[in-house]
């Protein structure tokens, strides 16, 4: 067990500053007990605490460092943009550059806007797709997160097809009656929506993999069908692409996948670690936005040139062959790890993975929604999570996120976290 005594005393401290002592709900530890880690550094596949512990991290800032802590690559490239200004309010070369890697990457995106962060990203498509079509209401999956902006922070209503109800205080109902929450890969319950609600639906928002409700994947033809679904209803498709944009592959999930969304979200790896988002998509939709067009979005960073340069370092060294095989071989090789492990203790799990993003679930039925995701364990993840921890395996404080393997994660480490999974589950196993 490691010592943490000086982060219990920063949280302690960060406590009485801050709401529940972060910037962030979920890094507060509630779902897995103790205190944060108050992190000082990053470095390749690991992080090491104000206390000196060393941990191995899969939490990755919850995605966007696919190329681990602090690339060399990355921070001489940061160095160099930063000491030539770090924000004008203009334009700058680095945006072309980053703009130009992105839409050769994703096709559907012939134009694309940069704004600072996922939420802002799906925000702002969101009013981009109601403008566009000149309808009001958004369908979204239960488990599908999208950021905090109100139209999203909506739960299912009571009874199958019901309008939304806020699933926060402060969201006004009146908005969140204009979303319908859906069960993820239930293309039935889509296409009744359609029907009954059919010319008043802007737009379908989905995950294409969800990773908030810990990794769900998308069953055959779900994203094939609301493609369908969506051009007869003549309301858009948006992908939420924020985690899986570069890093199911350099064409995202709709690459991987082929499909082609309307418009498309991102956010996480194309800031390379620093904060950015984006949406774009074909012309035809894109020239609404302001100044092209009436629908009004702007911000002061956008664009920023810091965070452009970190976004360009790391799509460039993405982009060079082979480097998603590498991925996907080290994602197989952790993901089957664990399985096996947990199955040789006799501890039931469901194992989701997509490349080098997965999550390891505490129930034996396929996990395919939100009910099914709900199903997991939640008191043996509390276990298994603190175990590991205390093993210096640094994974994400809840069952409903996804574990992210990096280019620096070595297959030594992946060995490592293996076999403190296996004494884990045998720990859990006898008591
Ligand atoms: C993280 C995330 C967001 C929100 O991005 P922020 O940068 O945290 O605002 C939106 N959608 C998905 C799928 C995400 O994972």
């Amino acid at each position: 067990m490691t010592n943490r005594n000086r982060s219990r005393e920063m949280y302690e401290q960060a406590c009485r500053l801050l709401p529940g002592g972060v910037n962030s709900p979920v890094r507060a530890f509630q779902a897995v007990g103790g205190n944060p880690l108050f992190i000082e550094r990053g470095q390749g596949a690991r992080v090491y605490d104000v206390d000196g512990n060393a941990y191995i991290d899969y939490v990755c800032s919850w995605g966007p460092l696919i190329l681990g802590h602090a690339h060399p690559a990355v921070t001489a490239g940061l160095a160099g943009a930063i000491a030539g200004g770090t924000s004008f309010g203009a334009p700058t070369e680095r945006e072309l550059v980053l703009a130009g890697l992105i839409t050769d990457a994703l096709p559907s995106v012939e134009k694309i806007r940069f704004v600072n962060s996922g939420t802002e990203a799906t925000m702002s498509a969101a009013r981009l797709a109601r403008a566009f079509t000149g309808r009001q209401k958004i369908i979204k999956f239960a488990g599908c997160y999208h950021g905090h902006a109100d139209s999203f922070l909506v739960q299912a209503g009571s009874g199958a097809l019901t309008l939304g109800v806020p699933s926060s205080p402060g969201v006004p109902p009146g908005l969140s009656s204009l979303t319908i929450v859906l069960p993820y890969n239930d293309l039935d319950s889509v296409r009744e929506a359609l029907q009954q609600w059919g010319s008043e639906i802007a737009a379908v928002i989905v995950e294409p993999v969800a990773a908030n409700m810990g990794v769900v994947l998308p069953g055959p033809g779900f994203l094939d069908g609301l493609r369908q679904l969506t051009r007869e209803a003549g309301c858009l498709l948006i992908f939420d692409e924020v985690i899986t944009g570069f890093r199911l592959g350099f064409g995202g999930a709709q690459g991987y996948y082929g499909i082609t969304p309307d418009l498309t979200c991102l956010g996480k790896i194309i800031g390379g670690g620093l904060p950015v988002g984006a949406y774009g998509g074909r012309t035809e939709i894109m020239k609404l936005v302001a100044p092209d067009g009436p629908v009004y979005q702007a911000g002061t960073l956008s664009g920023n040139p810091v965070a452009m340069e970190a976004g360009i370092i790391t799509l460039n060294l993405l982009k060079q062959p082979g480097i998603y095989q590498q991925l996907e071989e080290r994602g197989e090789h952790l993901g089957q790890g664990l399985a096996k492990a947990a199955r040789e203790a006799g501890i039931d799990t469901t194992l989701n993975r997509v490349g080098s993003l997965m999550s390891l679930f505490f129930c034996s039925e396929s996990v395919t929604d939100l009910d099914s995701a709900l199903k997991s364990n939640q008191e043996q993840f509390a276990r298994y999570f603190n175990l590991m921890l205390n093993e210096g395996i640094y994974l994400a404080p809840s069952q409903f996120e996804a574990l992210f393997v990096s280019l620096a994660h070595t297959r030594e480490d992946l060995d490592q976290t293996i076999k403190v999974a296996g004494r884990a589950f045998l720990q859990m196993r006898e008591n």
